[in-house]
């Protein structure tokens, strides 16, 4: 077998008026993250590193947000396509490791909902996806509050 490594990075904005849902799990508060799908920042950046680990270039040439299809798509929906696409290539995930980086608010309580939301769909082990939080330290426009980052990392394996 030879294991392959991707890295995945995205960015949302947080306004009002809209649900925060991180790794398929909606958090309770008073803002939520803009974008054309669901805008959950953190199964997006799985997504990159997925299809980064695979080669299978990235979530914007899958699901373009020029199409109607996908706006308010649910993001586990789109993680769970391009992971039939990747497995369609003899490929599948070993482990997740990623980071979210929000100022508020808390992501501990909500942990390993996420991480079970993420495993299921991925078919992983919960012990083989690992979620991290983080904040901007009141630094630059995650530590405003003005937006949201998450990155990702995916091993994957294929064999020989
Ligand atoms: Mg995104």
């Amino acid at each position: 077998m030879t294991t392959l490594t991707g890295i995945g990075y995205d960015s949302h904005r947080l306004t009002d008026g809209r649900k925060l849902i991180l790794g398929g799990v909606e958090i309770p508060g008073d803002r939520g993250l803009d974008g054309h799908s669901d805008a959950d920042v953190l199964t997006h950046a799985v997504i990159d590193a997925l299809l980064g680990a695979a080669g299978l270039g990235d979530i914007g040439e899958h699901f373009p947000d020029t199409d109607e299809r996908y706006r308010d798509a649910d993001s586990i929906e789109l993680l769970e396509t391009v992971l039939t696409r990747v497995v369609a290539q003899g490929i599948e995930p070993v482990n997740v490791d990623a980071t979210v980086v929000m100022e508020r608010p808390k992501l501990a309580p909500h942990r390993e909902a996420i991480r079970e939301r993420l495993a299921v769909a991925l078919g992983l082990a919960i012990g083989r996806v690992n979620v991290k939080a983080t904040t901007g330290e009141g630094m630059g426009f995650v530590g405003r509050g003005e937006g949201v980052t998450a990155l990702a990392v995916v091993s994957v394996r294929i064999a020989d």
